[in-house]
């Protein structure tokens, strides 16, 4: 790959960064290859925007990522429990938080951005998943056929990449582990809380804490990463998101 000044311009990018672990992760796994990256964060009507906007505020400014955010209101067009205005999926029914075709959106407006700054990449953070996954748009297949479109579409075209489609989401954070020991404490996973704390009860904050267990199992309590948001956790990621200003 050409670098110039110690830049892949080739695998050059935007991110979709939602401030989760698995775009987190990438984020990481992106900024250490030597990538140019910007990121793009959007309000969609979601519930969780705070504690994700919070979160990618912090993780953008540590890596000295710029972030650019998009705002879409999405309440009058979905019943999607991760909106704002519906109710809470107590019983974590995932066709609750299905909300249709979101990635061909989310993608589309990342191909707009990279486009504009002339970065021929769109970086996605989708991991292994099957076919008849509750989430299809988040398959290779669609992966495969987004990039077809954007190929197509765009001049120059930019090429759709999800470097972890082959890894699953433990994968994924051990992985991001090893690039931010803190990778859980700095993300934000939840789809229900609406300040910048997680909820721990939803289906996603519940399976942070199961694959944090495992990455405890293994490596024993001295080496594991925090679990949750300490109140130190939380100050330092305001903190963090209130100097990296929106581009
Ligand atoms: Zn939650």
């Amino acid at each position: 790959m050409a670098k110039r000044n110690g830049v892949d311009r080739q695998a050059s990018g935007v991110i979709l960064l939602g401030g989760g672990l698995d775009s987190g992760a990438l984020l990481y796994w992106l900024k250490a290859s030597g990538a140019w990256i910007e990121a793009l964060w959007i309000d969609y009507g979601q519930k969780a925007a705070f504690g994700e906007s919070v979160a990618v505020g912090g993780l953008c400014y540590g890596l000295n990522v710029p972030v650019h955010r998009a705002t879409i209101d999405l309440g009058d067009l979905s019943q999607c429990a991760l909106l704002r205005g519906q109710r809470t999926n107590s019983k974590n029914a995932s066709r609750k938080n299905k909300l249709e075709a979101r990635n061909v959106v989310f993608v589309g407006l990342a191909a707009m951005l990279a486009s504009s700054l002339g970065l021929p990449r769109v970086y996605v953070g989708f991991h292994q998943e099957p076919a008849a996954a509750p989430f299809p748009d988040a398959t290779e297949d669609a992966r495969w056929m987004m990039n077809e479109l954007l190929n197509f579409i765009c001049r120059p075209a930019v090429s759709l990449v999800a470097p972890f489609k082959d890894l699953s989401r433990q994968e994924i954070l051990e992985a991001g582990l090893k690039l931010n020991p803190n990778l859980a404490s700095d993300t934000f996973t939840c789809y229900e809380s609406t300040t910048d704390a997680e909820c721990g009860q939803c289906a996603h904050c519940q399976r942070k804490a199961r694959m944090l267990k495992r990455v405890k199992a293994r490596t024993g309590p001295e080496c594991a990463p925090p679990e949750a948001h300490s109140k130190r956790d939380l100050l330092r990621r305001r903190k963090l998101a209130q100097k990296q200003p929106s581009v």
